[in-house]
This record gives C-alpha cells, sequence and structure tokens, in this order.
C-alpha cells in the first residue's frame, strides 16, 4: 500500500508527508505508522474558517473544531479528512511548520487557505513566498457542477471567477475548486504549488460524497515534521 505523494514537498527535508486512497482511507494509525509519525491528529471539520494550532503532541484527535490545522512539532502529524472537498498541504522550506486544510466550496468562499497561510506568519513569521503548497485528490472540473445558489455566492463577492466558474445554462455552472484554492495561495504570494491531477469522482480508488452518496468513506492527506 503507498501513499500519493507531491514531488515539491516531497523536496524539503525534513518533511514527510502523503495523500491516502480509499484502500488506506481514513486509518489515521496505520498512515502514521507509514510515514514514521508518533501520531496523526484531527479535527472536527465544520466547514469553517477556523485555523487550529497543535502545540501540545498529547492533543486528542477531533476534540479541535475547525478546517485548518498546523503544528511544528516534530513527529506529530496532522491531516485533514476529505471525500470530494479540496485538501491542500503546506509546509515551510525550512522545515520549521507544516500545515494540513480541508477547504470545500463553504471553506474555498471564506478562504481558508488563506486564513492559513496568514496565521503561519502571525505565528512563525515565515512569509507565503516561503511555503510550498501541495492541491491533492479532490473533485474537479470534470464532475463538479454547482447550482445558481452556489454559482451566485461566488459571482457575487468576486470581480472576476472567470478561471474557475463557468456557466452551462440553466442555473448550471462548474466550480473549479482546485483552481480557485491556487489563485488563493497566488494572491496571498504562495508560488510553489503543485495541484495533483486526480478526481476524486473519476477515479475508482478514492471515495467522493458526490459519487458515493452520504455514506461515502473519508480519505487523509496527512503531513509532518520528522522526528
Ligand atoms: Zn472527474
Amino acid at each position: 500500500m503507498k501513499l500519493k505523494e507531491s514531488k515539491l514537498l516531497s523536496s524539503i527535508k525534513g518533511v514527510t508527508h502523503g495523500f491516502s486512497d480509499k484502500y488506506l482511507g481514513d486509518n489515521a494509525s496505520q498512515i502514521g505508522h507509514l510515514l514514521n509519525l508518533s501520531k496523526v491528529t484531527l479535527l472536527k471539520q465544520i466547514h469553517s474558517d477556523n485555523v487550529v494550532f497543535v502545540d501540545d503532541i498529547a492533543t486528542e484527535t477531533a476534540r479541535l473544531e475547525g478546517d485548518a490545522i498546523v503544528t511544528h512539532l516534530k513527529g506529530c502529524g496532522i491531516a485533514v479528512a476529505t471525500a470530494d472537498c479540496v485538501p491542500i498541504l503546506l509546509a515551510s522550506n525550512d522545515a520549521r511548520m507544516v500545515a494540513a486544510v480541508h477547504s470545500g466550496w463553504r471553506g474555498t468562499l471564506n478562504e481558508i487557505v488563506v486564513n492559513t497561510v496568514s496565521a503561519v506568519k502571525d505565528r512563525y513569521g515565515i512569509e507565503p513566498e516561503n511555503l510550498k503548497a501541495a492541491i491533492g485528490p479532490c473533485i474537479a472540473s470534470c464532475c463538479y457542477e454547482v447550482g445558481e445558489e452556489v454559482g451566485s455566492l461566488f459571482s457575487g463577492k468576486y470581480p472576476d471567477t472567470s478561471e474557475y466558474l463557468f456557466e452551462k445554462g440553466q442555473d448550471k455552472y462548474i466550480l473549479d475548486l482546485k483552481t480557485a484554492n491556487e489563485l488563493l495561495l497566488k494572491r496571498e504570494g504562495v508560488s510553489d504549488i503543485e495541484v495533483l491531477d486526480i478526481c476524486t469522482k473519476c477515479s475508482e480508488n478514492y471515495y467522493s460524497y458526490r459519487g458515493d452518496g452520504n455514506g461515502a468513506g473519508r480519505q487523509l492527506s496527512v503531513i509532518g515534521l520528522r522526528q
């Protein structure tokens, strides 16, 4: 069993990471073991813009509510669980900190990834240009149709949505969440970004909320600093 990796994040010595698929699913302890991390901490994800820092390795999984998790603790993995939502992993070039972000359409609209980059700057003094980011397996533009109620929230908030929101007619839109999050990162000054070319709905290897319905399982995107 192998975890998918980002070449960009793998280039940072001192950082370990991986994206699971449906075969490893959300088995945090097994994935942590594969990555040589003593534990993997998750959040209770609530589609918010809350960024949570883990400063104590004893922090229990899912006791913290939020959608971005950040740590500087060595050996302490952090993760987000997703089915179609966008998982984003971040690390500083000097391997001082890592972050995992859960960004569905609500999180994208709430700019959770922007909040993460600015919280990292406030907390650690790390500039966005010294971060690398990987956008993991999620639903891609081939499969993500949304209605007027979602499309209009983006077109109402942003003057230019031409790179990620496409009108299909009959009040239907295609929303490209990967590109939307990539643009948010670039706007904040993060330019080292890798976008994994995987659609969770198209690929049989991944859980998909759109494809599998309410009972869909979750895969994990995990990152940590090597001990
Ligand atoms: Zn697709």
